[in-house]
């Protein structure tokens, strides 16, 4: 199986490059030119494995030039009860309904992030060694909080990379801070960066592509790589869980094998809805795919209108994964509706750059309404639905996973449908917004001044227990303080790769 360019269906690439490359060099994302498509038969062959055996199976399919034997070691490192101690995608059922919360939270970080982003490491050093690139990998991650804590994790200790993080200084919560500077392990590390995210994301842009620093590093055995959301290779594990819930639902008698699931995703960069969409294109009996947007919903109006326009205020929410203007992944959608017409793709990716604005046409709109549908939920319904959720379900969810609900509940309203089973994708652990979740539940209590006490005093309001890893982390030795200015930044990397930075 090969891979294509999105801007350019000309340009063809092996799994292993398309993983080494990331991005193509003219902006575009990289598909495989097929999907694998799976029979009832196969369904019911699925249902009868193991989550790793589950993964083993439909990652193989897109990665021909790996063996079964390498596929296993991969996913068994990545999904192993110790990393994932409440299993790696349980499906949470709410009783008396049709509904389920499928958890991918149970990992190192506590976000579903960690759901690719400790498969990756694994995919990519091997893909390193396939396209006989023998270097070591260096990872540079700009991170708002979320993304560079599982990246941190996922290569931590894994042999022939290295892995750096910058943050904003004053951009990311108390406890994200936390989770990166007291990391572990002997091939990390992290800086803070005098400025906002753009800055760090501006700066890290510029010393991949600075020529200087790039030739220093290959000179002694290393070079450039990323982990960004856009990689094939943080979207291939996601399809896995929606065929894993799909069959643990028809386990636990929530459907009929064959029956519609309807999926509903928190969304943001649209990675997490875009592996839904490829699961019912594979031949998963997936219904609607719902687009749960919070109030950064420009793609709540793209999917219903078809029109997508950035131009609009930025806001920073109490769901801020989701707190995004330009979904990168909505660009293998477009490629994929289209019929693979890469110069259509392109030429509405240059409107967005240029104008901030594009519009896909009437034809296109009507199949992107039959595919989804889409909502969105402002922070005061969010919270709203986090107490409600509590109250009448006994169930406490973050943020990301309330908006999703409370968009679940516009949907039934709006359709009437009650009656299709629903899986709505839950993202994060609460414990990792104490502060908006305790204020959520218990509006009249007085918040805790430290972190770790209102981790505390959300467990004992609730009666629930917060992760281990958020709860341990307080005992944990912070190893990162060091904060740079972004001129600075290159000089940072060049010592964390060992080489002394010229003068
Ligand atoms: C990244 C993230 C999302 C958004 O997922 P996309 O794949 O970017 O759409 C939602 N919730 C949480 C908690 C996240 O970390």
């Amino acid at each position: 199986m090969q891979y294509k360019c999105t801007r350019n269906k000309a340009e063809s690439l092996s799994a292993a490059q398309a993983i080494v490359q990331g991005i193509s060099e003219n902006g575009g994302l990289f598909v495989p030119e097929s999907l694998p498509s799976y029979s009832a038969d196969d369904l019911k062959q699925l249902c009868k494995k193991s989550y790793t055996e589950r993964a083993a199976h439909i990652v193989a399919d897109f990665l021909p030039e790996f063996t079964v034997e390498e596929i296993k070691e991969c996913v068994e490192s990545a999904y192993s009860e110790q990393k994932f101690p409440g299993g790696a995608a349980p499906l949470h059922r709410i009783a008396g309904s049709n509904q389920a919360f499928l958890e991918l939270w149970h990992g190192p970080t506590c976000a579903f992030k960690d759901m690719a982003l400790q498969l990756l490491p694994h995919l990519l050093t091997r893909s390193l060694k396939k396209t006989k690139c023998d270097k070591t990998a260096v990872i540079l991650v700009a991170t708002s909080g979320d993304t560079g804590k599982a990246a941190l994790e996922g290569f931590r200790d894994v042999p022939d990379t290295k892995i750096l993080v910058f943050y904003p200084d004053k951009g990311v919560s108390a406890m994200q801070q936390r989770q990166m500077n007291t990391q572990e392990g002997e091939n990390v590390a992290v800086c803070a960066i005098e400025g906002n995210f753009d800055d760090a994301q501006t700066g890290v842009k510029r010393i991949f592509t600075n020529p200087e620093i790039r030739k220093e590093l290959e000179d002694n055995g290393m070079l450039f790589s990323s982990a960004n959301s856009i990689n094939w290779g943080r979207l291939l594990p996601q399809i896995v869980y929606y065929f894993s819930a799909y069959c643990d639902a028809a386990e636990q008698r929530m459907l009929e094998m064959g029956q519609p699931l309807n999926i509903v995703v928190p969304t943001g960069n649209f990675g997490n809805i875009l592996a839904a969409y490829y699961a019912k294109k594979m031949g998963l009996p997936i219904g609607k795919l719902i687009c749960a947007s919070n109030s950064n919903n420009v793609l709540t109006e793209f999917l219903s209108t078809g029109v997508y326009d950035r131009n609009r205020k930025f806001y920073t929410t109490i769901s801020p994964s989701m707190d995004i203007l330009v979904s990168s992944n909505l660009e293998r959608l477009l490629f994929d509706l289209t019929g693979c017409n890469s110069d259509q793709v392109a030429s509405w990716m240059t409107e967005l750059n240029t104008t901030g604005r594009y519009s896909v046409g009437s034809e296109l709109t009507a199949v992107l309404k039959d595919l989804f549908f889409s909502g969105c939920c402002d922070d005061a319904q969010t919270q709203k639905t986090i107490y409600e959720m509590f109250l009448s379900k006994n169930y406490l969810c973050d943020p990301h996973t309330a908006v999703a609900s409370d968009v679940y509940e516009q949907y039934v309203k709006a359709t009437g449908d009650k009656s299709t089973p629903t899986v709505i994708v839950s993202t994060a652990s609460p414990y990792k917004f104490a502060d908006s979740v305790l204020e959520a539940v218990a509006p009249a209590q007085k918040q805790e001044e430290d972190d770790f006490a209102k981790v505390q005093q959300l467990s004992s309001l609730t009666s629930t227990v917060a992760p281990a890893p958020i709860a341990q982390l307080q005992e944990k030795t912070i190893r990162f303080q060091n904060c740079c200015e972004v001129a600075q930044m290159p000089q940072v990397v060049l010592q964390m790769a060992g080489l002394e930075p010229k003068a």
